[in-house]
């Protein structure tokens, strides 16, 4: 058992992005990555979603599920975290972690705030098996 730790940034870039356009994507990804390590067999996914990913983790769930019939990822188990938002208080400076329709700062009260943190989908890592 081979544990192949990466970090893509499946939406990047993009304003707004189909579940399965993303679906595409990921998929894409994984087929480049199993090329470059031949004999592995994609057995898991760890996918991380920020709130202001523009992705439903559910949606996006079930199109994998149907994408991913005769791919490199058929029999792999998906797996969808969903983190909670990261703002940055300009008042205060701290960073907290907040609900997505709440940016209020915890700390301060204040409403001077910035996400940093949140906006991304990201392949956290990808599980290979070598028989
Ligand atoms: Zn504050």
């Amino acid at each position: 058992m081979f544990i192949f730790l990466v970090i893509f940034h499946l939406n990047e870039g993009a304003i707004v992005m189909h579940e399965f356009s993303v679906c595409q994507a990921l998929l894409g990804q994984l087929t480049h990555l199993a090329n470059q390590h031949p004999g592995g067999k994609i057995v898991g996914i760890l996918l991380v979603n920020g709130p202001l990913s523009g992705v439903d983790s559910t949606l996006l769930h079930h199109a994998v599920e149907l994408c991913k019939k005769d791919t490199v990822a058929a029999e792999a188990v998906l797996t969808i975290e969903d983190r909670p938002l990261s703002i940055h208080c300009r008042d205060c400076l701290h960073d907290n972690e907040v609900p997505a329709n709440d940016w209020t700062c915890p700390h301060c009260a204040s409403l001077a705030t910035e996400a940093v943190g949140g906006d991304a989908l990201i392949l956290a890592r990808l599980q290979l098996d070598f028989p």
